[in-house]
């Protein structure tokens, strides 16, 4: 997006005299423009780390929905098949 900036600076010059001021405020509109366009890039980025989240968060979610927690001795059993606690052998309730 540098170019673009570089661009209006020269349309800026070649304006020249009277046109100064306004060239000026163009070239201050682009660099507006470039800030945006970085804007919204680091809202995609905010974007994409949200939904990465999101992701880690559900598996997190449900790995939590597969742990039986051992009414015994606490453990975590992640086996969703598990009957016995691996620990302590009490019988998990389902
Ligand atoms: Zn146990």
């Amino acid at each position: 997006m540098g170019s673009l900036k570089d661009d209006w600076k020269e349309t800026g010059k070649d304006l020249g005299g009277a046109f100064k001021q306004l060239g000026k405020s163009i070239v201050k509109s682009g660099a507006v423009v470039v800030n945006k366009a970085n804007d919204w890039a680091e809202r995609d980025d905010a974007k994409e780390a949200a939904r990465k989240e999101a992701e880690v968060e559900k598996a997190r979610e449900e790995k939590a929905a597969n742990t039986v927690i051992c009414p015994n001795c606490g453990a975590e059993i992640t086996d969703p098949e598990a009957v016995f606690c691996l620990k302590c052998g009490t019988k998990l309730a389902k």
